[in-house]
């Protein structure tokens, strides 16, 4: 009899461990090093162990594992690039699960100077089976992380801005998911940790208070990365993504026009989720229906996209 396995992230942390053994003498984990070390010690000292065979677990980072009271999880992104500048510049977390734009995302947080633990996912293929642009389960994997680097009753910033599903009763941004993640972590390791979000505004209202605060608004404009394509053109941004065309909408709504930064300008790249959010969100407003969109969001895009129609209607 056979069934298909779907190998759990701690099924999967194994799995790297055994093929490190093979590859590696050195194989980085968050998920608690000193025990995986215990374990490999004692199962590898056999007499058919090779001459000079080497191999430890580590942990991912030696300076920053010291449990800190916050850790922010940067994806180098602008709203994870904002949640940075306001909380003070805590250490970042960055995982990689092998996705196609790493790469581009890891260059960003070098780019700005955001301090980071860095965890290699990548051999565990998790971009096999990606829904879209999304790698189901990312975030529980993320938070379980970054919840294994923070001190009991530390804070993890999470950047789920208003308009994400926060309110949804759904999803792996919603309210309900990092509640029951929240108590989950608590039963299981008896550690209580705080998930502190960016909820209460959009990304436009955040994008403004991050100039309010006196900050530099060309990091986010030129630094950040929230593309989902790479193109081997040495463009970041193409301009035909759906994150492409919201960090545009978040620029417009406070008057920016950035679409020359993009491959494709993002409204004309973008034409059919304008098109699309056009129709959805006036009925969602309309309906009072917010369990997708945000109200806020409704408002903000709607606006962002009718300044973009108007200034290109008058060129
Ligand atoms: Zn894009």
């Amino acid at each position: 009899m056979s069934f298909a396995f779907e190998a759990s992230a701690v099924t999967r942390e194994v799995l790297r461990i055994i093929s490190g053994i093979h590859i590696k003498e050195i194989v980085t984990s968050s998920l608690h090093p000193h025990n995986l070390n215990s374990i490999v010690k004692i199962m590898l000292d056999c007499p058919e162990r090779p001459k000079g065979h080497k191999f430890s677990i580590d942990r991912i980072d030696r300076d920053s594992v010291n449990l800190s009271k916050d850790i922010c999880l940067t994806s180098g992104g602008a709203d994870s690039t904002i949640a940075w500048f306001k909380e003070g510049g805590p250490t970042g977390l960055y995982v990689d699960l092998g996705q196609p734009y790493t790469r581009k995302e890891r260059g960003a947080l070098v780019s700005i100077g955001i301090p980071h633990v860095y965890v290699d996912l990548s051999e565990y293929g998790f971009t096999s089976k990606m829904w879209k642009h999304i790698i189901p389960g990312r975030n529980l994997l993320f938070l379980t992380i970054a919840a294994e680097l923070v001190s009991d009753f530390g804070t993890i910033h999470f950047a789920v801005t208003s308009g994400e599903g926060y309110y949804s009763l759904k999803g792996d941004k919603s309210r309900e998911f990092i509640e029951n993640f929240k108590e989950w972590y608590k039963f299981t390791t008896g550690k209580t940790v705080i998930v502190k979000t960016m909820h209460r505004k959009t990304k436009g209202q955040w994008l403004k208070y991050f100039m309010q605060q006196g900050c530099d608004i060309d990091i986010i404009r030129y630094k950040t990365v929230t593309c989902f394509e790479v193109d081997g053109k040495g463009n970041t941004q193409c301009g035909r993504c759906q994150a492409c065309l919201r960090k545009f909408l978040s620029f417009m709504y406070n008057n920016i026009d950035i679409s020359q930064d993009y491959a494709v300008p993002p409204m004309i790249g973008c034409q059919d989720f304008v098109t699309k959010y056009m129709t959805v969100l006036p009925t969602a407003l309309e309906m009072k229906d917010f369990s997708h969109y945000s109200k806020e969001r409704c408002i903000e895009d709607i606006a962002a996209i009718k300044k973009a129609q108007q200034l290109y209607s008058n060129i």
